[in-house]
């Protein structure tokens, strides 16, 4: 069955998505890439088209709006992030929409190397009769997290148009650099002005996070001693040698992404580089407690000092940062965004779920900051590859539970 916004959330999403606004977790700027712009600049003129108030692209690099108030009621912010992912082509999205699903394979027009088979991704069968979009086969889709964008775009204007919907003051944040952990800026949870917020950027329909892993991120240098390999016997300390053996002594087997899952925590080496000389390893460290966390980087550590303890001669370092926390640590505190965010889930005729997030959100760092920010599902799927996919159905009901939510917050207040 079709909504009322089908049309307007099929266009933006199918909009934003042929724009290219890949962040670059190597640049040092803000945005990390200047092609972030094209999207904020769009969304900047039509926030203003729209009818919002304060509209403006703050130094930072996120496009602020807001909603005036109709009724008494909390502050609400909604949040999404304009960047697509580093992980994977990102250039030339051609989105298309497969109308009214049938249940079957879909192909895809620039590959016969890919399927996005029901069999493989059981949600797809639950989407028969939808209008499924995905990209062409050789790029991500880009509805991480441009269909978040989409339904808080659509949910403004509806607002925007309907002044006898009772709601208290929205704000909208539309953020850069989320994919490469950036997203909150030091003055972003000033700017928002909220009492709480949730950020559109969870998957099937139903989510409603609270729970994200709390991340740190560990740097290994290894120094060895250089010397001209002709004359190196007995003088010469290979790093490339000693960093293997740290990696291999890590447990891949039990703390790896790819063996854990559920509320198991893990150490992910993501690069390597340098040579002979001097090496350096970037890990990050993920786990749900605070406690399993820090247990991990005693493992890193044991594992560099055992290694070093080998080679008297060589450095190693081992330099461990802290990314973000769960945000249960403050929303279990108080739970009125999450109960909000449920009750007008169940208003809409769906049963909420809360899953832990394998990852960390903007919500997790603003929750962190002071602005408790739950997680809401957008519909989107497969994400960060080119099998990316999202039903227009499931983003009207995303649409429809923001709706709602921000009269139940107004009617709770009168
Ligand atoms: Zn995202």
């Amino acid at each position: 069955m079709k909504s009322q916004f089908d049309t307007e959330l099929e266009t933006r999403l199918v909009r934003y998505a042929a724009i290219d606004s890949q962040s670059d977790e190597h640049a040092t700027k803000t945005p990390s890439t200047d092609i972030q712009f094209d999207m904020l600049r769009l969304l900047k003129s039509e926030l203003e088209e729209i009818g919002a108030a304060d509209v403006r692209i703050s130094d930072y690099g996120a496009v602020l709006a807001t909603i005036p108030a109709t009724a008494a009621g909390p502050t609400i912010g909604f949040l999404a992030h304009v960047d697509t992912t580093p992980q994977f082509n990102a250039t030339g999205v051609k989105p298309r929409v497969v109308r009214g699903y049938d249940g079957g394979d879909i192909t895809y027009p620039d590959t016969n190397e890919r399927v996005l088979s029901p069999g493989a991704f059981p949600y797809l069968s639950e989407k028969i009769g939808h209008d499924i979009v995905t990209a062409s086969g050789t790029t991500l889709l880009g509805a991480d997290d441009k269909a978040g964008v989409a339904i808080i775009m659509t949910a403004a204007r509806h607002l925007l148009a309907n002044l006898s919907v009772p709601h208290g003051p929205i704000r909208i944040a539309f953020t850069p650099d989320e994919e490469i952990g950036r997203g909150v800026a030091e003055a972003l949870p000033g700017d928002l002005a909220v009492d709480f917020a949730y950020t559109l950027d969870a998957a099937r329909v139903g989510e409603i996070e609270y729970e994200s892993f709390s991340a740190d991120a560990a740097e290994v240098t290894v120094t060895g001693v250089s010397i001209h390999p002709g004359n190196a016997k007995n003088k010469m300390v290979n790093a490339i040698h000693l960093a293997a053996k740290i990696v291999a002594t890590l447990p891949q087997a039990t703390m790896t992404p790819e063996v854990t899952d559920g509320r198991d925590g893990f150490i992910h080496a993501t690069e390597m580089s340098g040579g002979s000389s001097e090496m350096k390893i970037k890990l990050i460290l993920r786990d749900f407690e605070l406690e399993g966390l820090e247990a991990k980087g005693r493992l890193l550590r044991q594992v560099c000092e055992a290694v070093a303890a080998t080679e008297p001669r060589a450095a190693i370092t081992c330099n461990i940062r802290p990314q973000y926390r769960n945000m249960r640590y403050w929303l279990e505190k108080d739970m009125t965004p999450v109960e909000l965010a449920r009750a007008a889930c169940r208003a809409i005729g769906v049963e909420p779920v809360s899953i832990p997030i394998r990852g960390g959100t903007d919500g997790s760092l603003l929750t962190e900051k002071g602005v408790p920010t739950p997680n809401l599902f957008t519909g989107m799927q497969n994400i960060h590859g080119p099998l990316e996919w999202v039903s227009i159905g499931d983003m009207a009901v995303a649409t429809e539970l923001c709706l709602k939510l921000v009269e139940l917050a107004a009617e709770k207040k009168a």
